[in-house]
């Protein structure tokens, strides 16, 4: 990935590692005993897969997730090279087990089982692949079995479990694997009217009853995302996968805002304003003109736009926050997003290079990635993993 010089291109997404690692450690603290497995997949959602993953080691996760088996192989491969700057300060932990849960039939495991990475097996080729690719290796492979437990998505439908069972069974007898874990993903955990939860929990204990009766003995059960360990106590086994609340944002924010949680935003999206301009006439503003402004209007352009992330549905709908301190105002999004720019509307006339926020923490007065998605139609997950590479991060304590 080519990298843009942060002293031309001065827009950043800055990155604090110090909330990474609090929010973890406030994770924790809402926990009784479970461990976690800090998810990491996305690019760990955006805030850059090798420093966010050490700052949770750092916090003392147990585990990684990573989605895709490359992303997992990617950060062991690079978990002892130097650290970014900001991060130098902060110390080099120790690399937690990896978990990963996507590869395809033509996917070759054979690095991730010499690096060790455990492995999801939700049907009867993943299982048939693992032991392939054990057997050429040498290496004993430790899998997780997944259950659908009604997320519909991946893993072994309950009539289905005995039979896999019985087939991991005969693998792990001729050492080529251990199941190590058994585990499924809630579809409804954020929702309080619905009650899909209290089934997937009972499908979960009746798939891990058919996977003891094949003398499996799975030590890590887990269930939970972010929304499992906020709002479903009964739903922690010995093991919680949450993602987006460590990164400091609510899975949902309509039902419990990520403050309220003792949560904090760990990515602020930064730029300056390019120009300034007094209208003298009345104008319509960027393309289409689906704006039109008064003459006198006082207009600022932030030089980001959708290729960076922004959402173009934010077009005439969100906010930013303009300057700093007391005289900070939250300035309109004012006509269409562009690709490279867009033009917000201020209170009064400021100079450019005045620095935008184009969200970050609430606490601090600015716009939140809660905001943007609530007024773009859309979820904080997406706006925060959205940020494009060409956006430089930069990391702080
Ligand atoms: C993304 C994901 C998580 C984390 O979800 P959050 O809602 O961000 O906590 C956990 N488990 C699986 C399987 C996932 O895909």
């Amino acid at each position: 990935m080519f990298s843009l010089d942060p002293a031309v291109f001065t827009s950043r997404a800055t990155i604090s590692l110090g909330a990474l690692e609090q929010n973890l450690t406030r994770v924790r603290a809402h926990l009784t005993g479970q461990k976690i497995m800090a998810v990491i997949k996305g690019d760990a959602y955006g805030h850059g897969l090798l420093p966010a993953a050490r700052a949770f080691a750092r916090a003392g996760a147990d585990y990684l997730g990573v989605a895709q088996v490359a992303e997992a192989l990617a950060l062991v491969r690079e978990w002892g090279e130097q650290p970014t700057e900001g991060e130098a300060l902060a110390g080099h932990p120790a690399l937690p087990p990896v978990f990963s849960w996507i590869y395809t039939p033509d996917s070759d495991l054979a690095p991730a089982l010499e690096a060790g990475i455990e492995l999801s097996v939700g049907d009867t080729w993943m299982i048939e692949a693992v032991a392939r690719a054990a057997q050429a290796t040498g290496h004993t492979a430790r899998v997780h079995l997944s259950v659908d437990s009604g997320m519909t998505r991946e893993g072994f439908n309950l009539e289905d479990i005995p039979a896999a069972a019985q087939l991991l069974a005969t693998h792990q007898q001729a050492g080529r694997l251990e199941v190590v874990g058994i585990w499924s993903h809630l579809a409804c955990a954020d929702d309080p009217d619905s009650d899909a939860t209290t089934s997937q929990i009972a499908v979960f204990d009746e798939a891990r009853r058919l996977a003891t009766r094949a003398s499996l003995t799975p030590r890590l059960a887990h269930l939970s995302a972010s929304s499992g360990v906020l709002w479903h106590p009964g739903a922690r086994y010995d093991m919680v996968r949450p993602g987006i609340i460590l990164y400091g944002l609510s899975p949902e924010p309509r039902r419990t805002l990520a403050s309220d949680l003792g949560l904090r935003p760990a990515m602020r999206l930064e730029s300056e304003l390019l120009t300034t301009r007094q209208l003298s006439h009345r104008a319509g503003v960027s393309y289409g003109h689906t704006a039109v402004v008064e003459d006198g209007a006082v207009l600022g352009v932030v030089p980001l736009g959708y290729a960076d992330g922004v959402p173009r549905a934010l077009s005439n709908k969100g906010y930013v926050t303009v300057g700093e301190g007391p005289a900070a105002q939250r300035a309109p999004i004012t006509g269409r997003v562009c690709m490279d720019q867009f033009v917000v509307r201020l209170d009064g006339p400021l100079p450019a290079g005045t620095p935008v926020v184009l969200f970050g923490d609430p606490a601090r007065g600015e716009v939140s990635a809660a905001q943007w998605a609530l007024a773009s139609g859309t979820i904080s997950y997406e706006i925060i993993t959205r940020v494009a590479a060409r956006v430089p991060r930069l990391y702080v304590k």
